[in-house]
């Protein structure tokens, strides 16, 4: 069934679907079929699948307070020789679910650990979000409050890498708008919802956006979110290469509140910075550019104006 490392049974941790029962791969038919024992988080839940797979096996519940107290009658059993299996509610067991105790555990008592791959929420959400999936961070569940969350809301603004999040319905316009004010209105986002349920829906736009598509739309079902990585920073930020870049893009015809986007997602500096810097700069006499745009700094509520969220500016 599974390579084994050593001599007794082997834990296997089995992903179960994440909403589509016809998710749950064919191996971990077997491997549930075959095994003494059945760790879950709920065992109504599991019991539900197992049914569905036709699989009748002994259950025992193994969740975030019961894995540790779970760990003797595992490595009892791993060290008679039977294998052991480990399902969560949903997804891949240790991914923000129990299974990391318990995988530690079986490790140090010397008996072999193995899977059976499957669904695990970050990996869809991440694959159909449209951003860079070439290097990413999973974050999980952000902490709920207090310096904590502060703090790494800010290494998530920080971050160059594509972050993926996971929320809870009733949390979600809440980080949406705390990723929004640390990291900018500008940061591309998708927020994946009900991954391979009947209302599977991937809404991608920005940070701004996405937080007036919650505020519209009653937040239902669970959420990934999938945050792209921080500009890149340029090691030229001065503020003459800051003008220079401003100057191009009116020069070519943007708006001063498009320049101040552009410049400031291209540099990666503070958005106040580059706002700073582009009012100082001569008005063009020619040009889109007028002095009545709706983004001069009195605006209310206008991205540029100065009392909207100093994005970006960590330290840099
Ligand atoms: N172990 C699971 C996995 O492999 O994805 C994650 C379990 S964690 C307790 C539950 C969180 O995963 C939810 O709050 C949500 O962020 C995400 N999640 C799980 N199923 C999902 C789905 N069908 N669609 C979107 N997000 C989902």
């Amino acid at each position: 069934m599974t390579a084994r490392a050593s001599v007794g049974g082997t834990l296997v941790l089995v992903a179960t679907p994440i909403g589509n029962l016809g998710d749950l791969p064919p191996r971990a038919v077997e491997v549930l079929r075959g095994v003494a024992l059945v760790c879950c988080e709920d065992t109504r839940r599991t019991g539900k699948l197992l049914h569905h797979a036709g699989v009748s096996a002994r259950m025992a519940v193994a969740n975030e307070h019961t894995e540790a107290a779970r760990v003797a009658e595992v490595v009892e059993l791993l060290g008679a020789g039977h294998d052991v299996a480990l399902v969560t509610d949903a997804g891949t067991p240790g991914i923000s679910d129990p299974g990391e105790r318990l995988v530690r555990a079986v490790v140090d008592a010397g008996f072999a650990v193995s899977a059976v791959p499957g669904p695990a929420a970050l990996v869809m959400a991440l694959v159909v979000s449209g951003l860079d999936t070439t290097r990413f961070v999973f974050e999980g569940f952000l902490p709920r409050s207090g310096g904590e969350r502060t703090s790494r809301l800010a290494e998530v603004a920080a971050e160059r890498r594509t972050v993926v999040l996971y929320e809870a319905p009733h949390r979600v316009v809440r980080t949406v708008a705390d990723l929004r004010d640390t990291c900018g209105p500008d940061r591309r986002v998708a927020l994946a919802r009900e991954l391979t349920k009947l209302h599977e829906e991937v809404w991608r736009g920005t940070l701004d956006e996405a937080a007036a598509h919650l505020d519209a739309t009653e937040p239902r079902g669970e959420y990934v979110i999938v945050l792209a990585g921080a500009a890149r920073v340029v090691a030229t930020t001065d503020d003459d290469a800051i003008r220079a870049a401003l100057r191009d893009e009116l020069e070519a015809g943007a708006t001063r509140r498009d320049a101040v986007a552009t410049v400031t997602a291209e540099l990666g500096v503070a958005r106040r910075r580059v706002y700073d810097l582009a009012t100082a700069l001569p008005r063009p006499t020619t040009g889109p550019d007028r002095p009545d745009r709706p983004d001069s700094p009195g605006s209310p509520g206008s991205p540029d104006s100065p009392d909207s969220p100093d994005m970006d500016d960590h330290g840099r």
